[in-house]
């Protein structure tokens, strides 16, 4: 129970960023219903998992998780717990049975409702336990108070939700429908809330984000967005996640090269360098397309630095294949790179189709050559960087060393500043000094704006 009285919920977030924003969004719910937020399980008198099913790891964390707070709830009779997200959606019946002390399970499209469920279940108004729901029928961007955020400085804002593709490996499209994107307005109008409750740089999210119609397709397209969001004053930094390489539109790298808010930083993933496992991952794409799209950004935007995803060790690959991601990566000089060993993942095609016949060890061996290149690309590029100026928005304190700062530059790159100026949200200009192959190192020289 919060101080006043007020029930206390905390929420953990488990997962991708479209997960922070459903935290936000179920926390406003609650909000309207009296809830104050708690970080401290002690005072929690509610506690909400939104979960990830991207790989089966990230799942197992989750359930021992759950399992260690039935001490927690039988301290307190009346507290709830419940499950929401990826993990909720694709494997509701088997959290009952693994953790039945699980009060609720809501899906990825059900969370709205989530808040109303708890108050049914602390009035004893539920009936049996535990309440599941997971048939989709909310719209779970609807209502959002800008005022429940997990960040002070910056907001995610999803433009849309769910794929429509279908690679082979992915839980996505199973754990969160088909593409649905939100109205223009609307989105504008949530943009425009956030920058007036203090945000100064917003992150559009969409699994393919650039797929974005605005349910106008055809006529309204990511980069109509992004023309819309120019005009809002008070927004510094704009950028968006994740692209998907093979639905760029002229349109959209158009109003990319236009926009004087845009990140100098896109997240665009390849995953292969071979065309075989490209075609075997079914992701629509070869690397000579993938190229041609990285240098027709480049072209219209010099600055522009990429980020990207790959998986080793998928079904089939072979040594060459192996060998032509390295060489991809050579070649195209990604700033940052997540590098995740392919693991089967229950109903994707790959694992009801392809047998996962690289050894661990061989993953293992993969993945340690693509991180160790990455590094030395990162390395290299960063190191390239002293001497120039940098503009950052600072982010908070350093995890590195708490008596500094840290925030991003326009590529995205982190950088640690040692003012006592600086403050979250702050912009400034800073000369970069020196640089690992993850982070660079500033020393302020002017201060752009301070935070409000
Ligand atoms: S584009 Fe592919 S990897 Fe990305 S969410 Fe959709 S199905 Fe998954």
């Amino acid at each position: 129970m919060a101080a006043g009285g007020a029930p206390a919920v905390l929420i953990e977030v488990f997962g991708c960023q479209m997960n922070v924003v459903d935290a936000e969004l179920v926390l406003g719910r609650f909000a309207a219903l009296g809830f104050a937020r708690s970080t401290a399980y002690d005072d929690a008198d509610v506690v909400v998992f939104t979960t990830c099913s991207v790989r089966g790891h990230a799942e197992e964390r989750v359930y021992s998780r759950l399992g260690a707070l039935r001490r927690w709830k039988a301290e307190r009779p009346g507290r709830v717990l419940a499950v929401m997200g990826c993990m909720a959606q694709r494997e509701a019946q088997r959290i009952t049975r693994r953790v039945p002390h699980v009060d609720i399970v809501c899906g990825t499209r059900d969370f709205p409702a989530l808040p109303d469920l708890v108050e049914r279940v602390r009035a004893g108004r539920a009936g049996p336990r535990p309440l599941v729901l997971v048939d989709g029928r909310e719209r779970p961007d609807a209502a959002r108070r800008p005022e429940a955020r997990l960040r002070r400085r910056q907001a995610y804002v999803a433009i849309m939700r769910g794929c429509n593709r279908a690679c082979a490996y992915c839980v996505v499209p199973g754990a969160r429908g088909r593409e649905v994107s939100r109205p223009l307005e609307e989105v504008a109008g949530e943009v425009q809330a956030l920058v007036a409750a203090g945000v100064v740089e917003v992150c559009l999210l969409g699994q393919t984000v650039n797929a974005y119609d605005g349910q106008e397709r055809g006529a309204v397209t990511l980069g109509t967005l992004l023309r819309r969001l120019e005009g809002v004053r008070g927004l510094r930094r704009l950028r968006f996640i994740t692209s998907h390489p093979a639905s760029f539109d002229a349109d959209t790298l158009a109003a990319m090269a236009e926009s004087s808010k845009l990140d100098r930083f896109l997240h665009m993933p390849l995953q292969s360098g071979s065309d075989r496992i490209l075609k075997a991952m079914r992701r629509g794409y070869t690397l000579e397309r993938f190229r041609a799209v990285a240098s027709r950004v480049r072209a219209l935007i010099p600055d522009m630095r990429f980020g990207c995803d790959w998986i080793v060790g998928f079904p089939g690959e072979s040594e060459e294949d192996h060998g032509l991601s390295l060489a991809a990566c050579e070649e195209l000089r990604f700033v940052q790179s997540f590098v995740f060993k392919y693991s089967p993942r229950p109903g994707t095609f790959a694992a009801e189709h392809l047998a996962d016949d690289v050894p661990i060890e061989v993953k293992k061996r993969r993945h340690r050559e693509l991180l160790l290149l990455q590094e030395r690309i990162s390395l290299e590029e960063n190191l390239a960087l002293r001497g120039r100026i940098a503009e950052v928005l600072v982010e908070g304190r350093s995890r590195l060393d708490p008596a500094k700062w840290s925030g991003r530059d326009a590529a995205h790159r982190i950088v640690v500043l040692d003012d006592d100026r600086l403050a979250e949200g702050a912009l400034c200009s800073a000369r970069i000094v020196d640089a690992t192959a993850l982070t660079l190192f500033g020393e302020v020289e002017s201060l752009a704006e301070a935070p409000a």
